[in-house]
């Protein structure tokens, strides 16, 4: 099986086929170059669901004129969007965690916000959840998208030196360690984004 994936993250496209590979032997995924696709999307909706299906739409768009697979109908095209929501900050960062302290992707300066806005708090109060929402469009027009959620606490320290973003500080109780401390496995096993992919493929299934 191929999908497009509406995204030129080479980490999250092989992190996405290892994941759907579990439920789908021999899955391939592919990037918005594979199809042709050279210009940026603009993510400007105000939910994780409205992002990635903006993100899906214009795979499948691009696609239909430069992927004959795509223009036969035989695949369709996948897009994620996730992030940090946490309770005490009603829902912030939410859709803008790539971009909370402003540049985008700057891991640190997000980190260094969050734990700023939170410091007034003990950790029990600092209840959050990393949401990762997936939309599947078909050439056809047929839309569905699906989330996945894991629940954690803030902690003030840096733990761990796996995963990316707010992972050194995301506590996740049952394993008493942080996401940067848990192998690739261990947290796609748990993670938003492997529930979310789990639940892809039973969609994909029928
Ligand atoms: P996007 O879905 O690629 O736009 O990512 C949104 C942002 O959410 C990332 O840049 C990270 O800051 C954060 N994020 C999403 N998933 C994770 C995760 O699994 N660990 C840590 N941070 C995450």
């Amino acid at each position: 099986m191929e999908l497009i994936l509406a995204s030129r993250n080479q980490k999250k496209i092989r992190e996405m086929e290892t994941i759907l590979a579990t439920h789908f032997p021999g899955v391939r995924i592919l990037s918005l170059d594979d199809v042709g696709f050279e210009g940026d999307i603009e993510e400007n909706g105000t939910t994780y669901e409205e992002n990635a299906l903006i993100k899906a739409r214009t795979a499948v768009e691009a696609g239909k004129h430069q992927y004959p697979a795509i223009a036969d109908d035989r695949i369709a095209a996948i897009a994620d969007d996730s992030g940090l929501s946490v309770d005490a900050l009603d829902g912030a960062p939410g859709v803008y965690s790539a971009r909370y302290a402003g540049g985008h992707g700057d891991d640190a300066a997000n980190n260094a916000l969050l734990l700023r806005n939170l410091s007034h708090l003990p950790v029990s109060e600092r209840t959050a959840r990393f949401v990762c929402c997936i939309a599947l469009v078909y050439p056809d027009g047929r839309e569905m998208t699906v989330r996945g959620e894991t629940e954690g606490l803030i902690i003030d320290e840096a733990r761990g030196n796996g995963g990316f973003g707010y992972d050194p500080y995301f506590y996740y109780q049952p394993f008493g360690k942080t996401f940067s401390e848990l192998t690739a496995e261990e947290k796609n096993a748990i993670s938003h984004r492997g529930k979310a992919i789990a639940k892809l493929a039973d969609i994909l299934k029928k």
